[in-house]
């Protein structure tokens, strides 16, 4: 039978971006344009007792499964379909890594995958959604352009991860991307309440098939991508959540109504539900990244207080201790660093969160990197300091009279503790640090 266009710049696609051959299962691909399958082809099947939405317009690209993994909790029969939209590197990276991880996991290359900055911050869950609609928005399935070596025809490609998902796994939840203050309904085959799946159940979301959505390039975008403009807005309602009950495979038969498919393909589209959402995982990627941004915002806020305070004791009692000049000119230099480094920082995180670029991690920020700078200084000035302060407190005393081990009682004990805070500042980082390492 001849390749249809859809399947064979699919083909070519993924020729064009490494995807990993040995992890292929042509034998199961399947296409839904339509020229594949022909419009008097149902639209939605019944797979364990749920609604399952044929992926019309878009070529499966299957991947392969672990069957003994299948065959022992049955899962083409019983678990649900669903669909997660994502990039074509996460994608590939999903499918290397034979599912899809949640935030904070740590992937086989050492990397941490921390919540995309758009996506809702504290959800450390996969995501997946029942509507191929929903996983083809622009915030979560990629598009790429790709011009064909075929016939150097240019065309858009979309994305998409089509997945198995264990039923009594998944948490459903509203669609966060704005819609229903819009009354705008995203798929026509199920309500904007129930667009979202999660888990936190890693195991029970199996990656089985690439979905691609080839376009030539006078198609229509039907993506919607004005509807992910809003998804910070929504993101922290709170969802009702309803769990899926787990289905009975006595429930589930196998209706495989799509002539094209290859049996055990269609075994799986028929009895899965639609699940979703690759995207999800990199929601949580948002939830991580903000909590980051707010704690160091914290930091900063309460850290410029500290060298206003010894900017200004340090000036007005700069000829109070002659015991150790060195101790107001510490709190002077202390506090003119400060301000003038946390301004600096200031100015930078603005700028930073206006970029808001999508994969930029608070480490690689220049405001994180200007910050370790000024923790650097601190660290030798404290050090500095502490010569000068700690030794002072064997022989200080506050009276006047006596110049030569008088210091002013509000500066030296200002300096001692402004010295003890920093030493419990730098503890509390130490600990941070090496709770993030390990
Ligand atoms: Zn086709």
């Amino acid at each position: 039978m001849t390749e249809c266009e859809h399947s064979r710049v699919g083909r070519e696609f993924l020729d064009s971006v490494s995807w990993p051959i040995l992890l292929r299962r042509p034998a199961h691909d399947q296409c839904y344009c339509h020229q594949c399958y022909s419009s008097d082809l149902p639209d939605t099947l019944t797979v364990a007792g749920y609604t399952y939405v044929i992926p019309r317009g878009w070529s499966r690209f299957a991947v392969s499964v672990d069957e003994d993994f299948f065959n022992h909790h049955n899962v083409w029969k019983t678990w649900l379909n669903c669909y997660h939209g994502t990039s074509i590197d996460n994608a590939r990276s999903c499918v290397e890594h034979r599912q899809l991880l949640l935030p904070n996991d740590i992937t086989m290359y050492g990397k941490k995958l921390e919540i995309r900055e758009d996506h809702i911050p504290g959800e450390q869950y996969v995501f997946t959604t029942p509507s191929i609609k929903y996983a083809a928005l622009g915030c979560y399935g990629h598009t790429y352009d790709f011009r064909s070596p075929h016939d150097s025809k240019l065309y858009t490609i979309k994305v998409v991860l089509q997945c198995k998902q264990k039923p009594d796994s998944i948490i459903v939840q509203p669609e966060t991307v704005g819609a229903r203050e819009r009354e705008i309904k995203i798929c026509p085959h199920f309500p904007n309440e129930v667009l979202e799946w999660k888990t936190k159940h890693r195991s029970s979301v199996m990656i089985y098939g690439l979905l691609l959505q080839v376009k030539g390039e006078d198609a229509e975008d039907d993506s919607n991508l004005s509807l992910c403009q809003s998804i910070n807005i929504t993101e922290n309602q709170p969802h009702e959540s309803i769990i899926i009950p787990p289905q009975s495979a006595s429930s589930n038969e196998n209706v495989d109504n799509n002539p094209k498919s290859s049996p055990s393909n269609e075994a799986i589209n028929n009895n899965s539900k639609p699940t979703r959402s690759i995207a999800s995982t990199y929601r949580s990627k948002w939830a991580s990244m903000s909590r980051k941004r707010a704690a160091l915002l914290i930091i900063l806020v309460v850290s410029t207080f500290l060298p206003i305070a010894a900017l200004i004791i340090g000036q007005v009692y700069k000829n109070d201790c002659p015991m150790q000049p060195w101790i107001p000119r510490w709190l002077i230099i202390f506090g003119a660093m400060g301000l003038a480094g946390f301004s600096l920082i200031f100015i930078t995180m603005s700028i930073t969160f206006q970029r808001c670029s999508k994969d930029t991690e608070v480490g690689n920020d220049i405001g994180s990197y200007m910050f370790c700078l000024l923790i650097l200084f601190f660290l030798a000035w404290l050090i500095a300091g502490s010569v000068w302060i700690f030794p002072a407190n064997l022989e200080v005393q506050f009276n006047e009279t006596n110049k030569k081990t008088y210091c002013h009682k509000t500066l030296y004990k200002f300096a001692f503790g402004l010295s003890l805070v920093q030493y419990s500042l730098i503890g509390v980082l130490v600990c941070c640090c090496l709770g993030n390492v390990f």
